[in-house]
């Protein structure tokens, strides 16, 4: 399993202009190697790959003096991502061709100063002792490790990276031994919605953290400071700081509270269930866009699956479809529109329309892992134990539809949301 771990990097001034400097170099590179490959194409139809252009790297570290002090490794790197950036760009072509992506495909840009910001320093080009981070050809700085790694961990690459503020920050590319998969024994259905970011199928509701919305009166009159400022003036690089440590800041608090969330699902059961959102087709709702952005789902999902997976757990996604219109008792469509906050059901059912989304949610992906796993039920207590029972039954001897009623057993007899 692949983690990234993140740190704060302490270098002293000096070794800041020295990485500084080899952010520059690898941007020069960057920059001539997008040119020679769109030249060889437009003038001679020819492919230049990454093979052939890290070959002359010796050449110019000779020709050039600035990229003597550079490692060799990391302007390989530097080479490896454009060529990785080729190759997004032609699958995202190839994706559109196949109609499976509708999104406007961009091309590998030139990059410009403020641009480039991160160098990848590979095994050979670093080591770490303690909270001491030794970097080929720019020294040994400090690292503040807020967490420990892992004993047991690989670590293959670090990125070195300078954000927009003008900190440094080191991320660890780390290879950990995958946890032992558990046998599933329960399940969560999360209905993720603007409302209420997370409503889970035994009732709990994680309120949304809407941290753009809260920062964006501030962010706004920042960058309306920033538009006035002369260009390439003193002020205006001042100011640029300024918006990028407010952007920061809305960025972490949403990060924080989607941590605390997404550790809070992955713990409540051995199989979290979402819905198979596809949150590009939604960002086109230009009413909406925002708010979706803020609610930030897509986030919460891979934070969800990555803690999960690492205890052991699983993330499933389901089909969307009609979710919020079933009845999450009989099964029954029940017709409403956004606006009308309550499931009422023929047969007696009368709950918050986000809980029996969440239900309805966590009902099909009970469904979907009886095919994965016969002897699931979703149940909280032991039952992986096949006892032979019927064809269509659990090895408990209940059904998924009593099976997820068991998740929110008083929720959905009692017939009313706790909230
Ligand atoms: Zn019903």
């Amino acid at each position: 399993m692949e983690r990234a771990f993140k740190f704060k990097l302490l270098p002293t001034p000096k070794q800041a202009i020295k990485l500084l400097n080899s952010l520059d170099a690898c941007r020069h590179l960057h920059n001539a190697a997008l040119e020679e490959r769109i030249t060889a194409w437009k003038c001679c139809r020819k492919r230049i790959t990454y093979k052939m252009q890290s070959k002359e790297i010796p050449e110019i570290m000779k020709a050039y003096p600035e990229f003597k002090s550079v490692q060799h490794h990391v302007l390989q790197r530097a080479l490896k991502r454009l060529d990785r950036a080729y190759a997004a760009f032609f699958k995202r072509i190839g994706d559109r061709k196949a109609g499976k992506n509708a999104c406007k495909v961009g091309f590998p840009r030139f990059k410009g100063r403020n641009r480039y910001r991160t160098l990848e320093f590979d095994r050979t080009a670093f080591s770490l002792k303690g909270d001491q981070l030794r970097l080929s050809k720019v020294g040994t700085s400090k690292v503040v490790l807020h967490r420990s790694i892992p004993k047991e961990a690989v670590v293959s690459v670090a990125y070195v990276k300078r954000d927009a503020v003008g900190d440094w920050w080191v991320m660890f590319s780390l290879e950990l031994p995958d946890a032992p998969v558990r046998t599933p024994k329960t399940a969560i259905g999360v209905d993720v919605g603007l409302l209420h970011l997370a409503t889970c199928s035994d009732g709990t509701v994680f309120e949304p953290v809407r941290s753009l919305k809260s920062g964006l009166k501030r962010l706004r009159r920042e960058q309306r400071r920033l538009s006035r400022r002369k260009k390439g003036g003193t002020n205006r690089e001042r100011q640029r700081v300024i918006v990028a440590r407010t952007h920061r800041t809305i960025e972490r608090r949403r990060s924080d509270w989607l941590n605390k969330v997404s550790r809070k699902l992955a713990d409540s059961a051995d199989v979290v269930v979402f819905e198979d959102l596809r949150v590009k087709n939604m960002l086109q709702n230009r009413c909406l866009s925002r708010a979706i952005s803020d609610a930030a789902w897509g986030e919460l999902i891979r934070k969800t699956t990555y803690k999960a997976e690492g205890a052991g757990g699983m993330v499933l996604r389901v089909k969307t479809q009609d979710s919020s219109q079933e009845c999450s008792n009989c099964g029954r469509m029940v017709q409403k529109d956004l606006s009308e906050r309550t499931h009422r059901c023929v047969c007696g059912t009368v709950m918050d329309r986000d809980l029996n989304s969440a239900i309805v949610i966590v009902k099909r992906g009970i469904g979907k892992l009886q095919g994965i796993v016969p002897t699931f039920c979703g149940v909280s207590h032991d039952c992986a134990a096949p006892t032979g029972g019927t064809p269509g039954r659990d090895a408990c001897g209940e059904t998924g539809n009593t099976a997820a009623r068991a998740v929110a057993p008083d929720l959905v007899e009692a017939g009313s949301p706790p909230f």
